[in-house]
């Protein structure tokens, strides 16, 4: 079990407390299976205790210049906590949105008579919602610009990663953060999720996670009072690979982007086109780097993949794998992996309609197809529902850019793949890979609201 040291309760009002209902989960380790915490589980009194928090606490923080407001936020979050890249990444956001808390409205002189302007206001109470593959990562990238614009936030963490959530609200309150300000819950979709989304005192909902959740969400959102919504959901990412590119390049960004947490990032390439006539020797150098992958415990620095996030997680990828074998060729050779680690996973010529073609895997599973034309990349690329990270490698400028302008995507890198892209560049997907965007210069639009006011001038 984890020492008594590691926080575990509920976060509102400024302090730490037990749930209303003193209900805990448990959380187990992915590593050895064993308990590792009981996190307390935030009831639907505990979600409305928290939204009243941060209701209360709005127009006290609302009213703060920036520059006071971003004080207390760079002071509680700018330590990093660990040398991993989300604490370095969280900081960042933090360090960002605390210069950038100005935001401006327009002027118009357009309407004779009057002299126009618009000013942007903070929504009120945001709620957040984040998934457990960087929680680190997205508590920083959506309080940072909430907090920043002026709103109070209650965030839910994931129920199977909790406790980086608390450690930050920890260091919040050791920051002085006013009371109120920012709450944090843990527990179950379901319970404090679907409570939060549903509140009438929500005035903006931020979510990262599934689809399936994501669609829950935004049809609790129209039911309750027509929250904001911003939805970062999942991804099926295609990779497109003409004969021209420079194949071991290609062959190092795709295998990284898939075994980069043991397949379980949204921007995975997990579907990639290959031309025909390279078809033989990327598959062979693809399976030669992605079969080297080195499994073991998460804690050695040596180790690059570790085992999937828990049981559910195992149990889902190896129904996918199963199911891929009765639809496509498998590439690498069948051995069980121990515990919940999952070996890379190879397919190639399957079928575009196959279930492991049109969903979400999240796991270190990849699909190998080949294509003779441009046109047919773009059609098969395109025949999904999701439309997150898409990738074209090829020397050839002229037909990059062609690809990439006709790709379905909210991000298409060019000779290169997900995870990479720029912190001031639009980040979010389009159909149905979610909502509105997120980045340095796009976050906080989002969790403020633009009012128009009209002021008529005698003798203008
Ligand atoms: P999930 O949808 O199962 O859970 C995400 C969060 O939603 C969790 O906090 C969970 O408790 C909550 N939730 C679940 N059911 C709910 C309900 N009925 N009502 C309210 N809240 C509910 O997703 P996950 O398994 O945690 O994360 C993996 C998913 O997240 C993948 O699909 C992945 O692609 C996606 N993801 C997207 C991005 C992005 O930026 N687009 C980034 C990371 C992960």
């Amino acid at each position: 079990m984890v020492s008594a040291s590691v926080e575990t309760r509920l976060f509102i009002n400024g302090e730490f407390r037990p749930s209303s209902n003193n209900e805990t989960f448990d959380l187990f380790s992915a590593r050895s299976g064993s308990l590792f915490a009981q996190v307390h589980e935030a009831s639907k009194e505990d979600v409305d205790d928290a939204v009243a928090a941060a209701k209360a606490a709005f127009p006290a923080w609302a009213q703060l210049s920036p520059r006071a407001r971003a004080r207390l936020e760079a002071e509680s979050m700018g330590r990093p906590v660990s040398t991993y890249f989300d604490a370095t990444m969280g900081s960042d956001y933090f360090r960002y949105f605390s210069e950038a808390a100005y935001p401006q409205g327009s002027s118009s002189l357009n309407t004779p008579g009057f002299v126009n302007v618009t000013v942007k206001q903070p929504v009120g109470v945001v709620a957040a919602i984040i998934p457990w593959n960087a929680p680190l990562v997205f508590f920083c990238k959506k309080l940072a610009p909430a907090l920043a614009a002026g709103n109070t936030v209650v965030l839910k963490s994931s129920e199977k990663a909790p406790l980086t959530s608390l450690y930050v609200a920890n260091l919040a309150k050791e920051a002085g953060f006013p009371p109120g300000v920012l709450n944090v819950l843990s527990g179950h979709g379901p319970i404090s999720g679907a409570a939060l989304a549903s509140h009438m005192d929500v005035r903006a909902l931020t979510f990262t996670g599934s689809v399936r959740t994501g669609k829950l969400l935004r049809k609790m959102a129209a039911d309750s009072n027509m929250k904001n919504l911003i939805l970062e959901l999942g991804g099926k990412s295609p990779a497109i690979v003409f004969d021209d590119c420079n194949i071991d390049a290609a062959v190092q960004h795709t295998q990284f982007s898939i075994q980069l947490l043991s397949g379980q990032n949204c921007m995975a390439n997990s579907r990639i086109y290959v031309q025909s006539s390279i078809m033989e020797s990327f598959v062979e150098k693809f399976k030669a780097a992605f079969t080297s992958a080195r499994l073991g415990d998460p804690a050695d620095p040596n180790v690059n993949h570790g085992p999937q996030a828990d049981k559910i997680q195992h149990a889902t990828v190896l129904q996918y794998i199963n199911l891929g074998k009765e639809t496509g060729k498998l590439v690498t050779e069948e051995q069980s992996a121990p515990g919940l680690f999952i070996n890379p996973t190879i397919f190639r010529d399957v079928p575009e309609d196959a279930k492991i073609m049109k969903e979400e895997i999240f796991g270190p599973v990849v699909v190998i197809n080949s294509f003779d034309t441009e046109e047919e990349a773009i059609k098969k690329a395109n025949d999904s529902e999701y439309g997150l990270y898409a990738s074209v490698f090829t020397k050839d400028l002229d037909r990059a850019m062609r690809v990439a302008t006709r790709l379905e995507s909210g991000t298409v890198g060019v000779n290169c793949s997900g995870p990479t892209k720029g912190d001031d560049m639009a980040f979010g997907g389009q159909k149905g890979s979610g909502l509105q965007r997120e980045s340095y210069l796009h976050s906080m639009e989002t969790f403020m609201e633009t009012k128009s006011v009209m002021i008529k001038v005698d003798g203008l």
